[in-house]
């Protein structure tokens, strides 16, 4: 896994002298670029971007200006007023103030408003057509359709992607073929319909029968698009190459079809190409770009991201700064993530969350309720996601009682949905607490069926408490929802081994042998210099393992007498004392920090992440290393970071 070659290319863009963009920009001649300038951006929904388009409108005279800024931020009530004063009110007038009640809600004073319109033209028309989808009165929509006396293409359009919108497909088919001329912009309409309706097999069909001439961006980004969603990455990847033009939005979908389907490294190889062509990203690329970052765990490649970004300048857009906040904090670096956080301006209900559930992951519980009540104050509305990282973080930080108030309130005070992932923190944090018999309590409660995390958790707590009975229960449980997860069972082993009972361990590995379960191999990665170097576990592989074994070796000389004890009940290998000391030695965590601590400057802190949960010794055994190197050693592992500093763990012993 080598971002080398990526990060040069980045490297040279950003000492460069002259702008990277300056070319895209510059270049009217280029058709493929034109349609690429900022203003010219359609919406990432094709079909979408076409219903209302509320702010394009040419609005000269100062009245309305400050409609269209009101309407902007979202201000109906002050814009009304100015309206309401207006003497002389054109069409534009009229249509501005109706695009600003085509929403949700705001359908009776549309209907008022258009039928006080003058001599309303087809865009009124198109717009009241628009608001009845946004309130989901199919019926009315269709009858105003019928009697409009003029209809433009964008009636027809806004007709169909309404009733793609809800799910109408046949409906939707039907007035799309009795469409006269149809445009790029009805067929992706038709298309991104039949992706969003879960039909791919349609999709595919309708653009199997698209005249060639008709054949344009839109549609075919629709496909991309489709394809990728469906998982279908070389499929998108074809249709890609074979297009003449590509538009941001299709650049956008790939970059982020790759990402999305666990290939961050191609996705991020894409977005090379894409900005050597002169593509001028947008705040959407980067937030895919900056994800496909967090899961390489690329700090150095998410670093660089970041110059660029400021460089365009976009660093103060909300979508970017979120996504670079996020970035750091799941690639281990809470400090920038904060500073990010500090830096906005403008923050949203997802920028609050990334950082209440980044304080959360990184073990500072009280940090993370401190800045929901903030946000509280603030008068920011949380969501179901804000609750997430609120319950996780008095998870982390013990506070059961506070946790148990939050979980009660979510619906009665803050209208939020609970959902399974609440259910799974609330037995995260009464488990944490001992209070087992509580946790499944609420699990038996629970207004769903009961999922494999859930049960998970319990497991866990388990082994925490050394709860054999319930723990065999959950792992029954976990079996029975998903019998080819190894999960359930290396959990349950982990449980015998941690109480000495090797004849259960035995028979464990037996059932995973018969039921041909494989055991995810854990390894465990570092970044050195924008390298990502991979770790397994007993690694022969690694060109320096030598100095790595020398250096493993010494510390533990230094550990020991330090005070650190091997705990072999995590070798889980039923072999002789000294053979288990060495197995648990080469745990791939261990390689990676040692490997970290001499490839790295003194003082310097080092990030390690692992595919799986980290086992108790080298739990231990880094609170050591943190000691006696005096360094902060950040790792994580599948739900959280440990940040190991002075020979003690953020998560208290407890994860
Ligand atoms: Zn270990
Ligand atoms: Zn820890």
């Amino acid at each position: 896994m080598s971002l080398r070659s990526l990060s040069l290319v980045f490297q040279r863009h950003i000492s460069s002298k002259t702008p990277l963009f300056t070319n895209a920009f510059h270049n009217p001649t280029n058709a493929q670029y034109r349609e690429q300038l900022p203003n010219q951006i359609p919406s990432p929904s094709p079909a979408k971007s076409h219903m209302v388009s509320t702010y394009n409108l040419t609005t000269s005279s100062p009245s309305n200006k400050m409609i269209r800024a009101y309407l902007k931020n979202g201000d109906l009530d002050s814009a009304r007023q100015v309206f309401d004063k207006m003497t002389l009110k054109t069409i534009f007038t009229w249509n501005l103030m109706l695009t600003g009640y085509s929403k949700p809600g705001t359908l009776k004073q549309a209907l008022q408003l258009f039928n006080q319109i003058p001599q309303p033209d087809v865009f009124s028309y198109n717009i009241m057509l628009a608001c009845y989808f946004q309130n989901s009165e199919i019926d009315h929509a269709h009858l105003l359709f019928d009697k409009m006396p003029v209809r433009d293409s964008a009636s027809w359009n806004t007709m169909i992607s309404g009733l793609c919108q809800n799910g109408m497909m046949p409906k939707a088919h039907r007035i799309f073929s009795s469409m006269p001329n149809k445009n790029d912009i009805a067929w992706s309409a038709m298309i991104s319909g039949y992706i969003q309706n879960g039909d791919l097999k349609s999709a595919v069909d309708l653009f199997n029968q698209m005249p060639e001439q008709d054949k344009g961006v839109f549609s075919s980004t629709a496909m991309v698009t489709g394809f990728m969603s469906f998982g279908e990455i070389e499929l998108a990847q074809k249709l890609f190459d074979k297009m003449p033009d590509r538009n941001l939005v299709t650049w956008n979908s790939m970059v982020a079809g790759y990402v999305k389907n666990g290939r961050a490294e191609e996705g991020l190889k894409l977005f090379r190409v894409m900005v050597q062509m002169g593509v001028r990203p947008n705040p959407s690329t980067f937030s895919s770009v900056l994800l496909g970052c967090s899961d390489l765990s690329g700090l150095e490649l998410g670093k660089q991201i970041h110059q660029l970004i400021c460089k365009l300048p976009l660093n103060l857009h909300p979508t970017c700064g979120t996504s670079l906040l996020s970035m750091y904090s799941k690639c281990g670096d809470l400090e920038n993530a904060c500073q990010m956080f500090d830096k906005m301006c403008r923050r949203d209900v997802v920028t609050w969350n990334a950082m209440i559930s980044g304080y959360a992951q990184h073990g500072l519980g009280e940090k993370a309720i401190g800045l929901f009540d903030e946000m509280r104050k603030g008068g920011k509305k949380p969501n179901w996601i804000t609750f997430v990282g609120v319950l996780l973080a008095c998870s982390h930080a013990g506070l059961v009682e506070l946790g148990i108030q939050y979980f009660n309130s979510m619906e009665k005070d803050y209208e939020v949905e609970v959902k399974p992932d609440h259910y799974t923190c609330m037995v995260d944090l009464l488990g944490r607490a001992g209070l087992l018999s509580e946790a499944v309590e609420l699990i038996n409660k629970m207004p769903f069926k009961p999922h494999l995390a859930i049960f998970g958790t319990l497991l866990g707590a388990c082994r925490i408490h050394k709860k054999l009975e319930l723990a065999e229960f959950a792992a029954q449980k976990m079996l029975d929802l998903d019998p080819w997860s190894s999960a359930g069972y290396v959990q349950l082993a982990n449980v015998y081994a941690t109480m000495n009972r090797w004849d259960n361990v035995a028979r464990i590995r037996r059932l995973m042998r018969d039921n041909k379960v494989v055991k995810t191999p854990g390894y465990s990665w570092i970044e050195v210099k924008s390298v990502v170097h991979e770790f397994r576990s007993g690694d022969r592989i690694h060109l320096q393992l030598d100095s790595i074994e020398k250096k493993l070796e010494e510390l533990e000389k230094r550990m020991k007498l330090a005070g650190y004890v091997p705990d072999l009940n995590f070798a889980l290998h039923d072999v002789e004392e000294e053979r288990k000391e060495l197995i648990l030695s080469r745990h791939s965590e261990k390689l990676a920090i040692a490997f970290g601590l001499l490839s790295t400057p003194q003082g310097t802190q080092i990030r390690v992440f692992k595919n799986l949960r980290v086992c108790g010794d080298c739990h231990n055994a880094t609170k050591f290393m943190s000691l006696v190197e005096r360094r902060e050693i950040i790792v994580r592992d599948t739900t959280r970071f440990h940040h190991f500093r002075d020979g003690i763990c953020s998560c208290g012993d407890y994860w």
